[in-house]
């Protein structure tokens, strides 16, 4: 096969590479952290190469999650960069897309460049920024520089860490004609904060966390779809839907794709795991926003992620401190840390949900939900594939190493996790990314925080 032509440095051999094309063994040659070749290459003359052999383990390219929140600047008793990173790299993620609502919030290209210039020399993966879309300008994206960000977010609802919230009418068409004019997708929270207002006004305070997700039902979520799905069609913007969590939601964006729409959408991790009768036992640590639904939501998501109509699969991780979480009904912030956890448990839901089902055809569903789909929504170049010319972005996945989650094993700063207790299905037992190695889960040790802004 042939090479790039510069010198290797490593090279990852193994009996199930997870190639573009296929499952196959063969070699992987790294040289100045890209892959120079794929495949049967011969092993280069030159000696002292480095050989890691991966044995039975996938080789999986490095994933990406779309949808983080490391809460600088402004957040950082919740999380930082160095804990977001390593729980990253533990979970086989190499590359995060980075969301806005930080404090101050990254409304502008100057606040995207400050925030890089904060992450430099903290990161253990590579990075790129949603930037926010400020409800005060949404006229701004229309002058948006696609080298400094090529996606905004707007919440059309908001709560305690999401303030900034976007949902009068006018000014939503405002942002999706704006952003038609420069070419940036949005990526949306889609629910109608308008709604959920008028719920929160005429019954007051919630008293138990089934209460809370009645406060936050379906109908904000599929209204809202709706109206992201019209405003697409009036302006033709690119629109990415965040973890959308009901089966009425699916259906009407999958119609909308099909009907040539440029509409797509996320699941996360917590929706595909969860379901509302969970929330009696784990009460604030699945409060979420949006809410977590009932067990018909929960099987159409993961029908949505069999039948590959899901862009993207983002974790959401949004830390909180446990003092933050046990505040009253009322108070407690929604979301949970997730990075480290997305893979495995996706892939642990996958296995036990469709046991029929070929793990080689798994895998590469996994890839593609988690490398290549988000790749080419955002335009990360040289991501989320093991092909050459790409970034060498390795993951050791050994698919069948059973291993129950605890808190110890939690590298958010934020020290919990919902999925304490679970028995997962499938271990990251290494994660390279651009050729060095970031994470060795036999000697827990990380590698150096370099990540690059991929631009
Ligand atoms: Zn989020």
């Amino acid at each position: 096969m042939a090479g790039l032509n510069e010198k290797a440095d490593l090279i990852v051999t193994g009996r199930r590479l997870v190639t573009p094309e296929g499952v196959r063994a063969g070699r992987v040659v790294i040289g100045g952290g890209r892959i120079l070749a794929v495949g049967d290459a011969p092993v280069p003359a030159d000696a002292g190469v480095p050989v890691v052999d991966a044995g039975d383990d996938y080789v999986l390219p490095g994933l990406i999650d779309s949808h983080v929140h490391f809460r600088t600047p402004g957040l950082t008793h919740k999380e930082d960069w160095a804990h977001g990173g390593r729980a990253a790299v533990a979970g086989g993620v190499t590359t995060v897309m980075d969301m806005p609502n930080t404090v101050p919030p990254t409304f502008t290209e100057q606040d995207v460049l400050d925030k890089a210039a904060m992450v430099d020399g903290q990161s253990l993966v590579d990075f790129r920024f949603h930037i926010g879309v400020d409800p005060q300008r949404p006229q701004e994206l229309k002058h948006l520089d696609p080298a400094i960000a090529t996606s905004a977010k707007i919440f059309m609802a908001g709560h305690h860490t999401a303030p900034a919230v976007l949902n009068d009418p006018d000014a939503l068409a405002t942002a999706f004609e704006a952003a038609a004019a420069s070419g940036t997708r949005l990526v949306l929270h889609a629910e109608d904060g308008r709604l959920f207002d008028l719920l929160d006004g005429w019954w007051g305070e919630p008293d138990g966390y089934r209460d809370y997700e009645a406060r936050r039902p379906r109908s904000g979520g599929i209204t809202a779809v709706a109206a992201v799905i019209e405003l697409v069609r009036r302006y033709g913007t690119a629109a990415h839907i965040l973890h959308l969590s009901s089966a009425e939601e699916a259906d009407l964006v999958c119609a909308a794709a099909a009907a040539g729409l440029p509409v797509t959408f996320e699941v996360t991790g917590h929706h595909l795991s969860f379901t509302d009768h969970d929330t009696c036992r784990t009460g604030a640590r699945t409060r979420l926003s949006p809410a977590i639904r009932g067990r018909r939501d929960q099987d159409r998501l993961w029908e949505a992620v069999r039948h590959d109509q899901v862009a993207t699969l983002g974790s959401d991780h949004a830390p909180h401190t446990v003092a933050e979480k046990t505040r009253s009904v009322a108070q407690s912030p929604p979301g949970l840390p997730g990075v480290q956890e997305l893979a495995v448990a996706v892939w642990t839901g996958m296995r036990r949900r469709f046991p029929g089902e070929p793990a080689d055809d798994a895998v590469r569903r996994l890839v593609r939900h988690l490398g290549s789909g988000p790749a080419d929504l955002f335009g990360l170049t040289g991501k989320g594939r093991l092909a050459v010319g790409a970034d060498a972005d390795l993951v050791f996945f050994a698919p069948e190493q059973t291993w129950m989650l605890s808190a110890a094993q939690v590298r958010s700063k934020c020290g919990w996790s919902a999925y304490e207790g679970w028995t997962m299905g499938g271990r990251v037992r290494r994660t390279y990314r651009r050729g060095a190695l970031v994470w060795d889960a036999e000697t827990e040790v990380f590698g150096a925080p370099d990540g690059r802004w991929v631009r």
